[in-house]
């Protein structure tokens, strides 16, 4: 048994929608679980909608409409038979968005968020299971949230995994023992044992799929991309990119947590624990073999460059210019915590302790304020950090060219550099 996973660009359109009903039609003799994240920018949307509802409880219907056009336009295009069930069900979805939406905002924002945002993966996997269907590719709509079992840590719930993996096990490989050999359901989301919706973060579609994956267990996952697999580089930066055929789960756990986009970070650590191979396939050209991330080293190391824009560089110093002992950075990391803010990298000297984080235009603010009750703060936003794994001289070379490097930090096999670009201060 397989899972695939299909990502919000693959489905964007009627085209891709068409286009993943001739991949899963290559597969036809598999029993395969699909999970398919909510088309094309329709979570963006939709997080668009919970703002409109929470903070001002205006223009939630301008936010909903072209949510709605969108997909009719889809649909529109895949079923030339205008009275399908599917314009029923999906017409009930958006009545159920109308409802969640309607009134006063009674809990807490994530909470309302989750209600609100988890409904575009809902109305994408009924679209794509209603047109499998009508294409001879017959399959079971599936809800995510009759197996994905969360706490009720709104927008970023943490797994269940017991309640899961016995969900799994009563009831979705009974399922599949029987007639069903294609199911279609929701990345995403999942449900408290108080039966509320829960989402799992942005981009969470790929760890749903792991999580059906290692709970199953699958044979082997795909998730299905508009690049060719996992590249050494974005091709955004740079223009000799090279395919990694074959990388080991630690690297892949590595390179998405320095921030490549290709796999979401929580991906792989299922996976690995069950030793269940991750493909990483193009659904523009599905007869290619793409990367697979397994428990086997690629002896070939080939150096991977990652960018993340949009960095602030923290430095933070005690008032009195004492040095920094773990009393304060227990302080500190408190305080990152409490503001929900990562750490990408962090270095510590006497007297300053420096982290760069993703610029965050809500949350630094709140951060800054918690560290200047005890410490001075400054700070330099618009930087990049460049990581770049199995680096050497020349790599580093490379990727400082025009800029300014304001902190470096090495390992054997990783250099992260956060740099102030040059080149764009002098363009205009
Ligand atoms: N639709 C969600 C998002 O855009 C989840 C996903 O795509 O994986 O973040
Ligand atoms: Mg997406």
């Amino acid at each position: 048994m397989k899972v695939f996973k299909f990502g919000g660009a693959s489905v964007k359109d009627a085209a891709g929608v068409r286009n993943v009903a001739k991949i899963l039609g290559m597969y036809k003799d598999e029993n395969i679980l699909t999970v398919v994240s909510a088309m094309g920018k329709t979570t963006n949307m939709l997080e668009k909608v919970a703002e409109a509802f929470y903070h001002n409880n205006a223009g939630v219907a301008e936010q909903i409409e072209p949510i709605r056009s969108y997909h009719l336009t889809i649909m529109n295009e895949l079923f030339s038979n205008k009275n399908h069930p599917v314009f029923d069900t999906i017409n009930n979805v958006f009545a159920e968005l109308e409802w969640a939406t309607d009134g006063e905002p009674t809990k807490s924002y994530d909470f309302e968020y989750d209600q609100i945002v988890s409904i575009g993966e809902v109305i994408a996997t009924r679209i794509v299971s209603a047109y499998l269907n009508e294409t001879g590719l017959k399959n079971s709509w599936l809800d995510a949230r009759d197996y994905i079992s969360t706490d009720d840590t709104w927008r970023n719930a943490a797994i269940n995994w017991e309640a899961t993996e016995n969900n799994v096990q009563q009831k979705l490989v009974p399922l599949f023992a029987g007639k069903t050999k294609l199911a279609i359901t929701q990345g995403f989301i999942g449900v408290t044992s108080e039966n509320y919706t829960t989402t799992i973060g942005r981009e969470g579609s790929d760890f749903t799929a792991a999580i059906f994956a290692h709970t199953l267990p699958a044979t082997d996952v795909t998730i299905w991309k508009d690049v060719p697999g996992v590249l050494n580089a974005d091709p955004k930066w740079f223009d000799d990119t090279v395919l990694l055929d074959k990388i080991s789960y630690r690297d892949a756990i590595e390179l998405a947590w320095f921030g490549t986009s290709v796999i979401h970070p929580k991906t792989i650590q299922p996976l690995q624990n069950k030793n269940i191979p991750l493909y990483v396939k193009s659904f523009i050209e599905p007869d290619k073999t793409g990367t697979v991330v397994s428990n086997e080293e690629n002896p070939l190391q080939i150096p991977s460059f990652i960018y993340r824009m949009n960095q602030v560089l923290i430095s933070i110093m005690s008032k009195d210019f004492s040095f920094i002992v773990e009393k304060n950075l227990m302080e500190i990391f408190k305080s990152f915590s409490e503001a929900g803010i990562k750490i990408n990298i962090m270095q510590n000297t006497a007297i300053s302790f420096s982290v760069s984080v993703d610029d965050d235009k809500y949350k630094i603010p709140v951060l800054i304020a918690l560290l200047q009750k005890d410490f001075k703060v400054v700070y330099n936003s618009g930087l990049e950090l460049i990581t770049v794994r199995n680096y050497n001289q020349q790599t580093i070379e490379r990727v400082t060219i025009n800029t300014e490097v304001l902190l470096e930090l090495k390992s054997r096999k990783t250099v992260q550099l956060l740099v102030k670009n040059l080149e764009q201060l002098t363009s205009p």
